[in-house]
């Protein structure tokens, strides 16, 4: 583990989930914590500076699971966007929302729950100053409710809002809680006039042209499959399974199926807000079709 400098005081920790580092005058701004403990504490040996404030780009554990340990150890002022910021602080809601209840205890698992930690502040889109240094805090929407993404000296950390090839090629549906803000925050990505783009899993960038074709790319195929199949009605389990079998996803657990069921029900409220689908509710079972 290394720390990587990208210009001037901004850095970052290249890892399964990257780590932004900005050094303000006497400490450090991060941004997200990492999977767990461990990690933070690898981090934490890592800096020249003690660690004062951690921004959380969205509350999904492998980006707020070092939070505990970082609030505990160093104090850490930490701040997180509304929705996000309340499920960092009660990490049930992950599970629940995606379970739609009480969360079987299979689905309590590290991978959906970090441990609960207090957020001190809520963070909000625009201009934030931390001691010296002032970043700019863009909504990126869509991966999660309320993702946000960090700008500073052009340098452009997106979280998840952005997926790398490998990712796409690994999970074929990429995770989504809302399609339109997804792709509204592929457009903001595309405005933006940064010369750095760090995606949370994947290799730092200066072109990500490339890679907003492929997510909208993705995104296209996955609509017009779901299109094409609900020429004929179909219940939600039955889209489901079909949609899987089409683009090659072999589901292996509950966690992942609930990720992806959730996805394709974010595909399907968008579809039908658009004007693409209709639903029908006959004897007890819930419809999708195609618009007539
Ligand atoms: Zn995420």
């Amino acid at each position: 583990m290394e720390i990587r400098k990208i210009v001037g005081q901004v850095c970052y920790v290249p890892n399964p989930v990257n780590i932004g580092i900005l050094y303000t005058r006497d400490s450090v701004v991060l941004i997200d914590s990492g999977i767990d403990e461990d990690f933070a504490k690898k981090l934490c040996r890592l800096l020249e500076k003690p660690a004062k404030f951690l921004l959380n780009t969205h509350s999904h554990a492998d980006h707020c699971g070092g939070n505990a340990f970082l609030k505990s150890r160093f104090s850490v002022h930490i701040l997180a966007p509304e929705i996000e910021r309340q499920i960092i602080e009660s990490p049930i809601l992950e599970p629940f929302y995606l379970f739609g209840a009480a969360p079987p205890k299979e689905l309590q698992t590290r991978f959906l729950m970090a441990k609960p930690c207090r957020v001190d502040e809520t963070l909000e889109p625009g201009a934030l100053t931390l001691q010296d240094v002032t970043v700019s805090v863009v909504s990126l929407a869509g991966h999660s409710p309320n993702q946000v993404g960090v700008a500073v000296d052009k340098v452009l950390f997106c979280a998840d809002a952005l997926f790398s090839e490998e990712a796409i090629k690994k999970y074929r549906i990429f995770v989504m809680s809302d399609v339109k803000s997804f792709l509204q925050s592929l457009e903001l990505l595309e405005r933006s006039n940064c010369d750095f783009f760090l995606p949370s899993h994947g290799d730092l960038t200066n072109d990500i042209t490339g890679l907003l074709r492929l997510n909208r790319k993705v995104i296209e195929n996955v609509s017009n499959k779901i299109l094409k199949l609900l020429k004929t009605p179909h219940t939600f389990d039955e889209l489901l399974r079909e949609l899987l079998d089409s683009f090659n996803v072999e589901v292996k657990n509950l966690v992942q199926f609930v990720l992806y069921r959730s996805t394709v029900h974010a595909y399907l409220s968008y579809l039908l807000d658009e004007g693409h689908l209709e639903k029908d509710l006959i004897a007890n079972s819930l419809l999708w079709r195609i618009k007539a």
